[in-house]
């Protein structure tokens, strides 16, 4: 416990800092994340001698699935890797172990060797390889990080769901949800959603796990944000801080 109190503080005081200067500038910001993800990592291998927790981000789509579209050719799969590997970037920084289901763009339906029977099938092993990765990864979080997109174009805003498979799920789906609302979107009144069966990685998940829909590709205002560089380093922040400041207790 005094070990995850311990990395709770310094992983606040780090996306505190990197927080203001995103804020900022971009350029400021990277700067920032160097210097002090730096010094988080020090302070970690100082006073923390847990391991890192493994946390597994899962890009939506790739390969032949696209996922969602915006007016103006943007793919919902080009975006999810980008938003999943900055992520991943901030949270190797701050000392997790970081593993991502997948860095290019590919569906993973054949990640585990070639299978005669998956014709027709690709989605379904496709996501069940995802969760076979988060498993053997031995994940304490999973996350799937997604674009939402709907018929009528006055939706907008992140929104979080949650894997009903362990208690802390709604907890860390809560603090990104919130993290948003403070950080990123003030306007977003969204609550974050308990899965269904409808969502296959989520409702099978043994381990905390959550799917962030980062904003509605359908969207004119947010697909310019979707596709702001600046914008999108924001988000990956916010996301990364949310999950630090709710990861803390878990495996402690
Ligand atoms: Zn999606």
């Amino acid at each position: 416990m005094k070990a995850s109190a311990a990395r709770r503080r310094y992983l606040s005081d780090f996306f505190f800092f990197a927080l203001i200067f995103a804020m900022s500038s971009v350029f400021v910001f990277a700067a920032a994340l160097r210097i002090t993800g730096f010094t988080a990592v020090h302070t970690a291998a100082d006073t923390v001698e847990t391991s890192p927790l493994v946390i597994v981000l899962d890009p939506g789509h790739g390969g032949e699935d696209g996922g969602a579209s915006g007016a103006d050719g943007t793919v919902e799969k080009d975006l999810n890797l980008t938003v999943a590997k900055a992520v991943g970037d901030i949270l190797t920084a701050a000392g997790y172990d970081v593993r991502l289901t997948r860095t290019d763009d590919r569906l993973l339906y054949d990640l585990y060797g070639d299978l005669s029977d998956y014709t027709g099938h690709k989605k379904t092993y496709d996501l069940r390889n995802r969760l076979r990765f988060a498993r053997e990864a031995d994940a304490d979080l999973f996350v799937s990080i997604h674009m939402n997109k709907f018929p009528e174009e006055k939706y907008k805003g992140l929104q979080v769901y949650y894997s009903p498979g362990a208690a802390e799920s709604q907890t860390i789906a809560d603090t990104v949800q919130n993290y948003a609302k403070l950080y990123l979107q003030k306007d977003n009144t969204r609550v974050t959603k308990r899965s269904s069966s409808a969502i296959y990685l989520l409702s099978r998940a043994e381990m905390p796990a959550i799917m962030i829909e980062c904003g509605f590709l359908s969207n004119e205002a947010e697909l310019q944000n979707l596709t702001d560089s600046i914008y999108q380093k924001q988000l990956a922040l916010t996301i990364a801080a949310a999950i630090a400041e709710s990861t803390g207790e878990i495996g402690a």
